[in-house]
């Protein structure tokens, strides 16, 4: 068997939806499952549709969830230029070769024309006529027009497309990776063009010429391709590569997490969690569409959590390493079905994922948001701080939700689930409690508690009565690690501003 090798195809037109980085992530462990080449070919050929900055942030997207492909625009390789728009000569001569073998045809109808025969071709048995066996011999077309005519029209240099000649009546098989056998009707299918009056590709020419070229053995594309293929098949067999067709295989979507349907980038924004791997701003719009990164997913979470959406192991496992992942990969496995899309499942990948992140690595990726917030702290105390919340934290920026009060002093108290029982005693003790640690000049995590514990006797309280107070005091509010941890890294002073600054609002 020739080596493997797999190509993630996109076209440059905005941000990269996770089922995207899901189509990458599969060709990424495919080719490494397989010690095959991972490609990836920027499909740019549709200039409407191009969007500049897209094919840079794709790019940007791989490295984040480091998947990096073999061969591309940026890194080259034996198969350059592996940007379309870089090919376009190269695709002439194969439509040249489509029309001389009487599998395309010239076609010189203007978009008027074409919207006539949308129009007039209408029926209430066929309400969206198209461009195909039954109406193309009505268009102008080198079918339909007398040759020295069509040779007029060419030597005049009047716009055409080029247009396949779909076959009646034929039924097309394929088996795909994970649909099984799959036909097709080849009178249902329209004579797609292949090359534009621009003179570019469509995607149909241009996919199948350089998946040739570039020797791809295995295509896996999203499903909404399906409808496609069997124009691609035909175009492998009259191009007479029939036999060095890719292995296809058609990936299921990913649906919304309620209702039906394939997750869009509304739905992200209706139910607030992204659908971009990274930010992305639009240029045209300056519309900044938010990503997996920047709401603070570690990338291997993010793609571990894709791996999940549509595949799995065959067993209950959920955490999987990138090597893992590549040894236990089969496309065989993904599901026909679409997958839900699950924020809550995402966010717990994440937390599983800080919780086994060394205090080092996610000391730096916390940094930046607590930096952000006006706070300067060293690498030293922000990483035993770290150590302490890291259980708490789900996503990146909860470090700082989680920590703040280990910054700066709390400025809202929230003395509602301690006002009502609160009394002389407590207030006693707490003041107490600061005299004494007013006296001492050795501090760490032992010698506040110990202060503490000793105090409560001679009060007659007991700890229960007093930690939520105390909890209150350094922090605000009900939540946090342990209190005398907090005391311990905010220092003596601190501690004691915070407990005064409580008592004198009880
Ligand atoms: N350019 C196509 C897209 O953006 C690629 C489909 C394929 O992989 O063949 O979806």
């Amino acid at each position: 068997m020739s080596k493997v090798r797999v190509r993630f195809a996109p076209s440059p037109t905005g941000g990269l939806h996770l089922g995207g980085v899901r189509t990458v992530l599969y060709n990424y462990l495919f080719a490494r499952h397989h010690g095959g080449d991972f490609i990836l070919r920027i499909e740019d050929t549709d200039q409407n549709r191009y969007v500049e900055g897209a094919e840079q942030y794709i790019v940007d997207c791989l490295q984040w969830c480091g998947l990096t492909p073999d061969e591309s625009p940026q890194k080259g390789g034996p198969h350059a230029p592996y940007r379309q728009s870089e090919r376009k000569n190269l695709y002439h001569q194969y439509a040249k070769q489509l029309i001389d073998s009487g599998h395309a045809y010239y076609a010189f109808d203007t978009t008027e024309e074409l919207e006539k025969m949308r129009h007039d071709l209408k029926r209430p048995d066929n309400t969206n006529p198209q461009y195909d066996h039954t109406t193309r011999m009505h268009m102008r077309n080198s079918l339909s027009l007398d040759p020295h005519d069509v040779n007029e029209l060419l030597a005049n240099g009047i716009p055409y497309v080029v247009r396949i000649k779909m076959p009646e009546n034929v039924t097309l098989l394929f088996t795909d990776m994970i649909r099984g056998e799959i036909s097709f009707d080849t009178s249902l299918v329209d004579d797609k063009v292949l090359l534009k009056a621009d003179g570019m590709p469509t995607y149909h020419l241009a996919v199948v010429v350089d998946d040739y070229l570039m020797k791809i053995t295995h295509a896996f594309r999203g499903e909404e391709w399906l409808p496609s293929a069997p124009v691609h098949i035909l175009l492998w067999e009259y191009l007479g590569w029939k036999h060095h067709m890719p292995q296809w295989a058609h990936l299921p979507l990913i649906l919304k997490p309620d209702g039906n349907g394939k997750l869009s980038k509304r739905d992200g924004d209706r139910l607030g969690f992204p659908v971009f791997a990274m930010n992305w701003t639009d240029p045209r719009t300056n519309e900044t569409t938010s990503g997996f990164r920047e709401m603070g997913f570690l990338p291997q979470a993010f793609v571990n959590m894709l791996a999940m959406l549509g595949w799995n192991p065959g067993t209950e496992q959920e955490l999987f390493s990138m090597d893992e992942l590549i040894h236990k990969f089969s496309i065989e496995r993904v599901h026909k079905g679409g997958a839900k899309f699950d924020f809550e499942k995402a966010k717990w990948f994440n937390h599983q994922y800080i919780q086994h992140t060394d205090d080092a690595t996610l000391t730096q990726l916390a940094k930046p948001y607590i930096e952000a917030q006006g706070v300067k702290v060293s690498d030293d105390h922000l990483q035993k701080i770290v150590a302490l919340i890291k259980d708490r934290c789900t996503l990146i920026p909860d470090f700082w939700q989680q920590g703040h009060f280990f910054f700066t002093t709390p400025q809202n108290f929230d003395i509602s689930p301690i006002k009502e029982k609160w009394n002389d005693q407590k207030k006693a003790f707490f003041t107490s409690w600061i005299n004494s640690l007013n006296e001492i000049t050795e501090w760490n995590q032992e010698i506040p508690e110990q202060h503490f514990n000793k105090l409560l006797e001679t009060n007659g309280l007991k700890k229960g009565d007093v930690l939520l107070p105390l909890r209150i005091m350094l922090v605000g509010g009900k939540y946090g690690p342990g209190v005398f941890h907090i005391a311990d890294m905010i220092g003596k002073q601190e501690t004691i501003l915070r407990v005064n600054n409580v008592l004198s609002q009880l």
